[in-house]
């Protein structure tokens, strides 16, 4: 079942409706495995609020961002994963919650809204890019945290090109093809090692010298990758070397201006193109909604994955603040999390419709995998430590388990003949 309009979900129901606010990871997750466990049962209702047509795959941004791949490589059509399931979708984005009326208020946010009761909800509408307020930043920098945002750094690379095509001048032309990633996470690692990987082969094919590249990264720590072990932040510098990336690390980024970055420590960084990965903060809008947030803004859940205090209200994904109780710290915004967090939520919901006692959640993070261009990557699974093809190998297979989780084995088998064509 599935709808295109507001009014299917603000019409009056005698079921027990279960509203998810978000179509990510979390919620498109969630949504799935709610409708395959629910198929049968007639007092429930499931209803998924989200924007846009399409869960956008965050994690394989940077294949759209500096190819191989096309936009709809990681977008995956809501329509199509609901096909078959008890799953109605409304193409909206949730305004206010209002916990104590047990309603949602749904609209473009200058209104007019209308109101959506729900028996329970489930707030999974993710994270935004955080840009701090460093001078000139936001005006020069594209961020990397939607296939829009991914289709700009293209036209951008694009437009790069093209200049630089019709300059004579050497010097000015390095300084057109001069690419800065800041942020040496996970985010801008991939981001820059796909720019290392594939634009000397874009360049061949537009008649340009990739001895006129310049590519860098900005890290403000003292090394990249810092959630990974030494190894194997020494086999990620190695590999940014052999791409002929230039690290910069231990200074923070101080000013930008239009072609050049200025840190800290008075170095000047040239950047025709500048793409910021430095962080992320949650669903702005989430703080406003009555619910208690840590001071981050992500909302703080309990072991259930329940908003604090709100029996009929779960949180999970990036919006969610959820402590791991073997060590007190909140998870990290990543979508293994999301994912987890809203299977485990599902299945919670299901015992709720069935009268049973919801079990705590208990995280488990079994690897971690980085790619450094479409062919490369480090990591670890199971205290395992891996480098190369087969970390590579490793992060698409996480890819793989989540189209099976979501679409089947139809989804699975487009997605992976799509993906080994881009390996060509
Ligand atoms: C470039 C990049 C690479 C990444 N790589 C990895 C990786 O390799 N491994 C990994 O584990 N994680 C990775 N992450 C992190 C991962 O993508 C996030 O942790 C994950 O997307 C979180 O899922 P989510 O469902 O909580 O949020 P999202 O996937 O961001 O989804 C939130 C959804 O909520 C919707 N929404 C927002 N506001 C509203 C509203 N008011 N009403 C209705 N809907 C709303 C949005 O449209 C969106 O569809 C990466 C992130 C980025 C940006």
């Amino acid at each position: 079942m599935e709808s295109r309009t507001a009014s299917a979900c603000t019409q009056p129901s005698t079921k027990r409706r279960v509203v998810i606010a978000g179509g990510g990871y979390a919620g498109t997750t969630l949504a799935v495995r709610l409708g395959k466990a629910l198929r049968d049962e007639d007092d429930v209702e499931i209803l998924l609020i989200e924007p846009n047509p399409c869960q956008q795959a965050l994690s394989e941004l940077d294949l759209v961002a500096v190819g191989p791949a096309r936009a709809e490589f990681c977008e995956l059509w809501l329509p199509t994963l609901f096909k078959d399931l008890p799953v109605t979708v409304c193409y909206n984005r949730v305004h206010e919650v209002k916990p104590n009326d047990h309603v949602l208020t749904v609209g473009p946010r200058n209104g007019p809204h209308e109101d959506v009761p729900y028996w329970r909800l489930v707030l999974a509408t993710g994270a935004i890019a955080f840009v701090p307020p460093v001078p000139g930043l936001a005006e020069h920098a594209v961020t990397m945290w939607s296939v829009a945002d991914a289709q700009e750094l293209q036209r951008r690379i694009e437009a790069q090109f093209r200049a630089a095509a019709m300059i004579a001048d050497r010097d000015a032309r390095v300084k057109a093809l001069s690419f800065v990633v800041i942020g040496g996470g996970a985010t801008g690692i991939e981001i820059v090692g796909t720019l290392g990987q594939m634009l000397p082969k874009r360049m061949l094919d537009a008649g340009l010298d990739p001895a006129d590249l310049r590519i860098s990264v900005i890290e403000g720590r003292p090394d990249v990758l810092y959630d990974l072990s030494d190894a194997l932040r020494k086999r990620a510098r190695k590999r940014l070397e052999h791409l002929g990336i230039t690290l910069y690390t231990g200074s923070m980024v101080s000013a930008v201006e239009e072609g050049l970055v200025r840190l800290a420590d008075g170095t000047e960084v040239n950047a025709s193109v500048l793409v910021f990965c430095g962080g992320a903060k949650a669903d702005p809008d989430a703080i406003s909604w009555s619910m208690e947030a840590d001071p981050s803004g992500r909302l703080v859940v309990d072991e259930t994955c329940r908003a604090v205090g709100h029996e009929d209200i779960y949180a999970t994904g990036d919006v969610a603040a959820f402590r791991d109780p073997k060590n007190g710290r909140t998870l990290p915004m990543l979508a293994q999390f999301a994912i987890r967090e809203s299977e485990h939520t599902a299945d919670n919901i299901v015992r709720e419709a069935r009268g049973q006692a919801l079990t705590p959640f208990i995280p488990h993070m079994h690897g971690e995998f980085v790619s450094i261009g479409p062919s490369y990557g480090v990591g670890w699974a199971f205290k395992v430590n891996l480098a190369g093809l087969p970390a590579i190998v490793m992060k698409r297979l996480t890819y793989l388990m989540y189209w099976f989780s979501v679409g089947g084995i139809k989804l699975t088998w487009k997605r992976t003949r799509e993906m080994l064509s881009m390996q060509r």
